[in-house]
C-alpha cells in the first residue's frame, strides 16, 4: 500500500497472528521479524530498532492480548526513522494507552469482530486511518478498487454505469446484518469487560501463590486492557504436560502465537530467543465472557493438582 516495491521491508513481531505475516508478503514487501519481551510478549522499541535498515518502511505491531505496547517509545522511534506504524489491536476493543485508544496512535489500526473476539458479530472489523488520503485509498481497495460509487448516490450525469478501477481490490466490506449485531454487542461491551476482568483477577488471586507459575505482568497504571488473554508462564519444562493434563480434564488451553520465524511457509529466519522461550513456557488459559468464577476456580484447582502430582 505504501509502495509495494520488493525492497520495502516491514517489521513485524514474530509473536503475531498469521494474517499479519500474510499481509506483508501479499503486498510484495519483505517480512522482517523482530523479537518480543519475554513476559508481556509485546515487542519494544529496542528490539525493533535492531531490525531497521534503509529499506524499512513500516512497523506492523501487535498489542498482545489487547495489552498496549510501550507506544511513546515506539512512536518516537518511528518518527526518527520515518516509518509508518500499523497497530493490530484485533482484540483490543477497550484498550488504551495514556488515555488514547489503541489503534488510533499509529497511522493505521484495526479491530476484529470475528467469532473468537470480544465484540463478536460473525465476521467484521473496523479500520482506522490517520491520513484521510490513505483512508480513501483503503475504501477503494476494500471494494474491488472501484473509482466511483454505484447506485443513486453516483453524481455522474450520463452513463453512470460506466466505471474504472484504481487497483485490483477485493470485496472486503461488512454487511448491514452483521453490523446490526455488532451495534448490540457494542452496548454490551462494559458488561463483557466486567466479566472478563473478574475472571482475570480471580486467576491472578488464585495462581499468584503457585510458585512454579508466573502470572501476567502487572498492567501499567496508564494503560487499560480488554482482557483478551490470560497467559501464564511456567518456570519449568512441564508446560506441555500441564496442557495435556488440563485437556484430559476437559479444559482447553493453547499457546498464542506460534512464532512466525518458525513458520517455514514464510522462509524468514530470525534470532528471537525471548519468543523461543515464551513458545515453550507460556500457556493461555480460558478467558471469555461466559466463563464463571466457579469454572476459574476449578481450572486453578486442576493446575494446583498437577503441581502436586509433579511434586513442584
Ligand atoms: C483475530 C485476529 C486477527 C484477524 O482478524 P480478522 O477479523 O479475521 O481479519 C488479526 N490479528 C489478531 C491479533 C487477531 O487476534
Amino acid at each position: 500500500m505504501w509502495g509495494g516495491g520488493t525492497s520495502d521491508e516491514v517489521i513485524v513481531p514474530t509473536v503475531s497472528f498469521v494474517g499479519a505475516g500474510n499481509a506483508v508478503c501479499d503486498a510484495g514487501a519483505k517480512l522482517v521479524l523482530c523479537d518480543v519481551d519475554k513476559r508481556t510478549l509485546n515487542t519494544t522499541a529496542e528490539l525493533i530498532e535492531k531490525k531497521i535498515t534503509k529499506n524499512t518502511k513500516a512497523l506492523l505491531l501487535l498489542h498482545y492480548g489487547g495489552i498496549p505496547c510501550e507506544m511513546d517509545e515506539i512512536m518516537a522511534l518511528a518518527k526518527a526513522y520515518n516509518l509508518k506504524v500499523i497497530e493490530d489491536c484485533a482484540p483490543g476493543v477497550c484498550s488504551s494507552y495514556k488515555g488514547q485508544h489503541l489503534g488510533t496512535i499509529g497511522d493505521m489500526g484495526m479491530w476484529s469482530f470475528d467469532a473468537m473476539k470480544i465484540l463478536v458479530c460473525g465476521d467484521g472489523s473496523i479500520l482506522h486511518f490517520k491520513d484521510p488520503e490513505i483512508k480513501n485509498k483503503a475504501d477503494k481497495l476494500l471494494y474491488f478498487g472501484l473509482e466511483s460509487k454505484s447506485g443513486y448516490s453516483n453524481t455522474v450525469d450520463k452513463k453512470w454505469w460506466n466505471f474504472d478501477i484504481s487497483c485490483f481490490g477485493h470485496r472486503a466490506i461488512m454487511n448491514d446484518i452483521t453490523a446490526s449485531m455488532a451495534l448490540v454487542q457494542l452496548d454490551r461491551l462494559p458488561e463483557f469487560m466486567e466479566k472478563r476482568k473478574a475472571c482475570n483477577d480471580a486467576y491472578t488471586e488464585q495462581l499468584s501463590e503457585v510458585e512454579w507459575i508466573m502470572t501476567p505482568p502487572e498492567l501499567p497504571s496508564y494503560c487499560t486492557t480488554s482482557y483478551y488473554f490470560y497467559h501464564i508462564q511456567l518456570n519449568n519444562e512441564f508446560r506441555d504436560d500441564l496442557a495435556k493434563y488440563l485437556r484430559d480434564n476437559d479444559i482447553y488451553t493453547t499457546y498464542r502465537y506460534y512464532p512466525l520465524h518458525h513458520v517455514s511457509g514464510y522462509g524468514v529466519t530470525a534470532d528471537c530467543p525471548n519468543a523461543d522461550w515464551a513458545a515453550e513456557h507460556t500457556l493461555n488459559l480460558p478467558l471469555h465472557q461466559s466463563l464463571s468464577l466457579d469454572e476459574v476456580s476449578f481450572i486453578c484447582d486442576k493446575i494446583k493438582e498437577f503441581g502436586k502430582i509433579k511434586n513442584l
